[in-house]
């Protein structure tokens, strides 16, 4: 009997010894998870495109309860990522970079639905055809929310005050949006596109959101950056690719 046996999504993966690899996993039963697969490298690899990133599979793992590293049993593709990715570089370096920054944010050993819920809708909505710029400002306000980071978008992070309709002004003393009588703010000052958008994102299904990101909305993509730079305490390197790449 396995120890486990859980649906996950497969994060990443590295080479260990002669012919096999780790993977990392983001499993619904226990968040995220290390196991060795024994035989996924060489002339007739097990497991195959079960291993790459961002793939529905169902696993067994075994091992002691407690141990860092298990190692996989049975692991059934459910679903492939690799159609998304054919979508383009754009839509490739994003997946790569939704799996780094789950990977980054998913607590070791400890389920979080919530999290495993969103992974899941993301990465079919970019299946789905839904703009994957779109999708990284989605991940990244949902992670940062179910983590308690994202700050309210409805009342003052000073006072306690309602915030009006208009643009968002952000303080990073106050860690939050602040009203009139709390400014001056730091910056930055989210204009009421970014605020519209971020309402949509809070509200819909990933797969809802229609069209590309608004230009009054790009911004948030530096925004972003900082919460989850102050957050995670280091930048991700995918991210630092995708930029690149974009330059
Ligand atoms: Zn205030």
């Amino acid at each position: 009997m396995p120890l486990l046996s859980s649906d996950a999504l497969v994060l990443r993966t590295y080479k260990v010894g002669e012919t096999s690899k780790v993977v990392v996993l983001l499993t619904r039963e226990r968040g995220k998870v290390r196991a060795v697969a024994k035989g996924a490298r060489g002339g007739r690899p097990r497991y195959q495109s079960a291993l790459e990133p961002l793939s529905e599979v169902r696993v067994g793992l075994y091992g002691r309860q407690g141990a860092d590293l298990l190692r996989l049993g049975p692991c059934e593709l459910l679903r492939s990522a690799f159609r998304a990715g054919e979508r383009g570089l754009e839509t490739a370096l994003n997946l790569s970079y939704f799996a780094e920054l789950l990977d980054a944010f998913a607590q070791e050993g400890e389920a979080e639905d919530d999290v495993y819920r969103l992974a899941l809708a993301v990465v079919r909505a970019a299946e789905g055809g839904t703009d994957s710029v779109v999708l990284a400002r989605y991940l990244e306000a949902w992670l940062l929310r179910l983590h308690g980071v994202y700050p309210p978008l409805d009342h003052c992070a000073g006072c306690g005050a309602p915030l009006g309709a208009g643009p968002l002004d952000y303080d990073a003393r106050a860690h939050g949006f602040v009203c009139s009588s709390c400014r001056p703010a730091s910056g930055p000052l989210l204009l009421e596109g970014a605020r519209r958008f971020l309402i949509e994102v809070f509200r819909k299904a990933p797969a809802a959101i229609e069209g590309t990101i608004p230009e009054d909305a790009q911004p948030l993509e530096a925004f972003h950056e900082m919460l989850i730079g102050r957050h995670l305490e280091r930048t991700l390197r995918s991210l630092r690719v995708l930029k690149a790449a974009q330059a």
